[in-house]
């Protein structure tokens, strides 16, 4: 290959520890003033066994962080659409896993439970011996509270013996936590240490091997949050790597909006004894999928309906303060478009300023009639209705590119 670019790492592989790999493309982001994440990244392919990741120059502190303050997970208060797309995302990886523990006593434990939806949905097939962890002390009483399930404050990086007092589970479950986290294998060494010997470790996170057949909007699987990019080959050899025998792995689809679906890569983990830990298989095939990811993003990262707004200079007031627009801030003329507030619904995002330009909830509309941008991936639909709902009778343009 001529245009190749190696680089040595800022982080180094997270899976494999190689220090070097190849530069796919470089993500810039406008975020919040104070926000605790680097502003920038590029995607890399590891160039020892081929993973794909954020090589970010933020840490895991930062990243801590971020999910302390800036978490939309916590009391998400999703509405419409978002909140039947997720119930029924959580039904089938409920069934998923149930249909794998006959044993309705088994001790499951679920990290980074949030509100504790999954285990509800495990409390609601039977299962009596039920465990989360979440960081968020307010999603933790909410679990305890509402829904009589045991949980703890606490996250993947603290001695997870001392805060389950020494109790060991038979099954661990951790969906779409492992495409966040910066540092993998102390991650899973701390999941090790609570699990029963032959525990089995449930794993799911976004498929990055299919990013481009469930293509969404440019760079839409480049967010600040996710910075692992796994298929079913790196997720096999981060666990064979660190003490866990690969029993199943499945490929799944699941609805983020009406239109538009996402892929997730799922697989079950058998403890073993550390001296059987395999070797890795590097495999390069999921890096060749984002290439192609990349080449449709960029190539499709067209917006008429911007450059239009920057002709005029009309004064707007963009909804969606998140990564769509974060990202379109930086890779179009968004910013140079006559800005004079932005609205998000997510209370964690209200009183922050991006570009100087503050973003409030959205009721300050009730009391400007300025033109409304509706920017975001995959809500648009949903923030219609609640213009529509809110009776306003503001004009409208939504952010669609070509
Ligand atoms: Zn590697």
């Amino acid at each position: 290959m001529t245009n190749q670019t190696i680089k040595p790492f800022l982080r180094c592989c997270p899976i494999c520890s190689n220090d070097e790999g190849e530069v796919l493309h470089t993500q810039s982001f406008s975020l919040p003033n104070e926000h605790p994440l680097p502003i920038s990244y590029d995607v890399v392919a590891c160039s020892k066994c081929g993973f794909v990741f954020a090589d970010s120059s933020g840490h895991q502190k930062d990243y801590d962080l971020f999910y302390k303050d800036f978490s939309k997970y916590e009391y998400s208060k999703m509405e419409g659409e978002g909140l039947i797309n997720d119930n029924k995302k959580l039904e089938r990886t409920a069934d998923d896993i149930s249909s794998f523990i006959e044993d309705k006593s088994a001790n499951i434990l679920d990290v980074g439970c949030a509100e504790g939806d999954l285990l509800l949905k495990l409390k609601n097939r039977g299962y009596n011996n039920l465990n989360g962890l979440d960081p968020s002390s307010s999603c933790i009483s909410y679990i305890n509270n509402e829904h009589k399930i045991d949980a703890h404050v606490g996250g993947l990086f603290e001695n997870l013996t001392s805060v389950f007092n020494k109790k060991e589970f038979d099954f661990v479950i951790l969906t779409h936590v492992f495409e966040h986290i910066y540092d993998l294998s102390t991650a899973i060494q701390n999941i090790y240490s609570v699990l029963k010997d032959d525990g089995i470790l449930y794993l799911e996170v976004p498929d990055a091997s299919r990013y481009l057949e469930y293509y969404i909007v440019p760079f839409y699987y480049f967010d600040i949050e996710h910075i692992n990019h796994f298929d079913e080959h790196s997720l096999t050899n981060l666990t064979s790597m660190n003490g866990f025998e690969r029993i199943s792995i499945e490929k799944k689809e699941f609805n983020v909006s009406e239109q538009n679906l996402y892929p997730a890569v799922y697989g079950l983990f058998r403890k073993v004894d550390k001296k059987n830990s395999l070797k890795i298989c590097p495999n390069f095939g999921c890096k060749k999928q984002i290439k192609e990811y990349i080449k449709k993003s960029q190539k499709s990262n067209v917006f008429p309906e911007i450059d239009s707004l920057v002709d005029s200079n009309e004064e707007i007031v963009v909804w969606g303060a998140g990564s769509y627009t974060t990202r379109l801030l930086e890779n179009t003329d968004l910013g140079k478009c006559n800005i004079i507030a932005f609205v998000d619904s997510d209370p964690h995002k209200q009183g922050s300023e991006i570009k100087n330009i503050k973003i409030y909830p959205p009721s300050i509309l009730k009391k400007c009639s300025k033109l409304i941008v509706i920017s975001s991936a995959i809500y648009s639909n949903d923030i219609t209705k609640q213009i529509k709902k809110m009776g306003l009778k503001n004009d409208i343009i939504i952010i669609k590119g070509l």
